[in-house]
């Protein structure tokens, strides 16, 4: 098992701020914003690459959905949402997972 599918299991812990069947939400280890919190589906999906089916596009779906979700709780008026596929693009934890940035400016174009 992958490290986020051992967290999505309860299996190590993590400081997680929003759980239901098909999504586990948890702080990031090493924050890049004053609110960083991933955002990754209960069954492996390697990355967006991975979303081929509508069983796949579906747990995608509720991804963005508890990214809105857990932002609006938050009150939060501007995030980032943010998922990195593949090694140059700065993947290094291959299970499908949105970043969930906000607390500070964002500068645009990202790195
Ligand atoms: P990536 O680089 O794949 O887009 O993002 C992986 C993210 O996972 C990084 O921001 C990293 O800080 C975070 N991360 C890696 N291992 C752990 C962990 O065990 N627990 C938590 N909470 N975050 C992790
Ligand atoms: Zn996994």
């Amino acid at each position: 098992m992958c490290i986020f599918c051992k967290i999505a299991a309860g299996e190590i812990p993590a400081n997680i701020v929003y759980k239901n069947e098909h999504v586990t939400a948890f702080k990031d280890l090493n924050p890049q914003a004053p609110t960083h919190i991933l955002v990754i589906p209960n069954q492996h999906l390697e990355s967006v690459n991975d979303i081929v089916d509508d069983a796949s596009a579906l747990v995608a779906g509720e991804c963005l959905r508890a990214a809105r979700e857990i932002a609006q709780q938050a009150g939060l008026s501007s995030y980032r949402i943010v998922t990195n596929i593949g090694a140059d693009a700065g993947q290094s934890v291959f299970h499908l997972h949105l970043h969930l940035l906000a607390g500070r400016k964002m500068s645009w174009p990202p790195g």
